[in-house]
Parts: structure tokens; sequence; C-alpha cells
């Protein structure tokens, strides 16, 4: 369900039929609120009461909806927080470009500077389009040096390469309860010894980023520091962490690349793109 719908004027109820949210607070609180509710009722949704809004403004959900079985305009739809976008740690500049000469970051997996802690509704396919044609403008007027093929050792270097890790529902199922909406150490040092290597980062660079500013809520930091005064790099990713007592990881080399990635999450407003993207940074990936 996207959150226009809320935006449109669609209201939370708990089971008694009260609202118990505002529901045009930021994604992050709402999604609190409810998520409190549920662990506090044992239920698994909460009521979206979408019936004064009028179907033809979002006629694919009203379609889905349908498909699935109910009908938005005479009762209340069951909804529940869910893993929506990841905010990524590619730094890139407005062109796109990465601190890899070449590689260009577009989507989920940059770090452009355009969202704030809490991405806005409806940015993200307009960040896409943006960055792709500018990273297209710029690949094409500054194509790469003509490079020598790759010999037949490199290339059997890189068929010895391991296939990429794969998700199971086990590893989103433990993504989402310990590196979710509410981290707690405990939780994420859980998460340390996650089958999944990216899991395993995440965990590591959550631990490492004491604070909280949108998106998800550190339990024991509840609070966001001032931008001005805190700056993390993703190098600290390789400082060995509680419990795991140098512990390393094969994605030390991918996280050495990532911290010169620094990220700017400048609080809740979007950063308007022009602004320098690295003023004030913040470790993420
Ligand atoms: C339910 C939902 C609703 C949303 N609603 C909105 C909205 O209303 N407005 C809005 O602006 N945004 C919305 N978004 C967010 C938006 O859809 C995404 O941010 C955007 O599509 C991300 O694009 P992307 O290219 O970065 O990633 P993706 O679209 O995820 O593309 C990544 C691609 O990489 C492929 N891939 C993955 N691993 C590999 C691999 N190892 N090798 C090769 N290929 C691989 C995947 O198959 C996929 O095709 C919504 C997202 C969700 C989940």
């Amino acid at each position: 369900m996207t959150e226009a719908i809320r935006g449109e004027g669609a209201t939370l109820h708990n089971a008694a039929g009260e609202r118990f949210v505002e529901e045009l607070a930021p994604r992050d609180e709402v999604s609190r609120a409810i998520q409190d509710l549920l662990s506090e009722t044992g239920e698994r949704s909460v009521g979206l009461d979408m019936r004064s809004i009028d179907p033809a403004h979002f006629p694919n959900v009203v379609a889905a909806l349908r498909a699935a079985g109910l009908d938005p305009t005479r009762e209340l739809i069951p909804v529940a927080p869910a893993a929506h976008y990841m905010m990524g740690g590619i730094v890139t500049d407005l062109d796109a470009r990465s601190s890899v000469p070449g590689l260009y970051a577009v989507g989920e997996s940059s770090c452009t500077g355009l969202h704030g802690a809490n991405r806005l509704a409806s940015n993200s396919l307009s960040e896409c389009f943006v960055f792709a044609r500018r990273a297209v403008a710029h690949a094409l007027a500054h194509p790469p040096a003509p490079q020598a093929p790759a010999t037949a050792a490199e290339l059997a270097a890189l068929a010895e390469l391991p296939a990429p890790a794969t998700t199971d529902r086990a590893t989103r199922e433990e993504l989402w309860r310990d590196g979710g909406i509410l981290r707690t150490p405990e939780g994420l040092n859980r998460l340390l010894d996650s089958s999944h290597p990216l899991t395993r980062l995440i965990a590591r660079c959550a631990l490492l980023r004491t604070e909280s500013r949108g998106a998800h809520l550190r339990a024991d930091f509840p609070s966001a520091t001032p931008l001005s005064t805190t700056t993390t790099r993703c190098s600290a990713a390789r400082t060995r962490l509680p419990g795991k007592p140098g512990a390393e990881d094969p994605l030390h080399s991918r996280a050495r690349t990532a911290r010169r990635a620094k990220c700017s999450h400048a609080a809740r407003e979007q950063t308007p793109i022009g602004v320098p993207i690295i003023k004030k940074s913040r470790a993420c990936l």
C-alpha cells in the first residue's frame, strides 16, 4: 500500500476503530506507532480506512485489493509496516559517479544526498529517472580510455569468484526482526552471526551508528546527534566489535571502498539538488 493514500486522507485505526497516530507524521513514527500497537495486542495488522478516497485516484491499488478480495470503498484494509526502501551506501556526485572510475550508481544502491533520513514519498523513482539520465549523459561524454582485453588468467580468476550470496526467508526474517524498525544492541549483535555477508555488514555499520535520525530507531540511542559534530566512516567497520574478537569479514575490502563513501543524512528535510553532497557526512551502507 502506498503511503500516498494516507496523504490523500486515509486514516489508521486500531481494533476498536480508534485512530492512534497522526497519519502524516514522518514515516518512521507512523511505522513505530503501528509496530508498537501490534506488539502490544498481538494483532497482525491495523485498519486503513480509505473509504473517503476516490478509487479512480489509485486504480492499481484498488485493483490489487479487489483481486485480494478486499473492497476499499466499504471496509478497512489490513496493513502492517514492511521494508520498503533501502537508503543505499555508494556515494555519488550529481552525475551518479562513484569514487571508482567508470562506476556509476543509481537508485537504491546510491547515496546521492537527495533524500533525508526518511525518504519522502515518491522521490525514489524520480531520483532513478533524473540520476540515470545524468549518468548516461556523463558516460557518453566521457568514454573510458581503450583498454587491453582481459587476459585468460584474469578471466580465470574472475570465474573463481564465489557467486553472490542469495537471501532466503530466514535471512529476511532475521534482518526485519533485528535490523528493522527497532534496533537493539542485542539484536544487532545477533545479526553479526548471520550467514549472509550483507546482513553482517549492515549490523556492523548499524552498531557504529549510535544515534537515531529516521527510518529506524536505536532503542539505546533514541536521539539524533548534531550533524555538525558527527562524522562516522565505514572504515570503523574494521574495528573489532563487542563479542566478536578479531572477527574478520570477507566484505572488508568492499567496506574499505565503501568507507570512502561519505553519506549525507541531512536530517528530515530533503537536500536540494545542487547542495554539495559531502558536506555533512555520516557512514551508511
Ligand atoms: C511496495 C513498494 C512501493 C513503492 N512505491 C513507490 C512510489 O510510490 N514512488 C516511488 O518513487 N518509489 C516507490 N517505491 C520505491 C521504488 O520502487 C524503488 O526505490 C526503485 O524501484 C528502486 O530502483 P532500483 O533500480 O534502485 O532497484 P530495483 O528496482 O530493486 O532494481 C534492482 C534490479 O537488480 C536486480 N538484481 C539484484 N541482484 C542482482 C544480481 N546479483 N545480479 C543481477 N541483477 C540483480 C534485481 O532483480 C532488480 O531488477 C516503492 C517500493 C516498494 C517496495
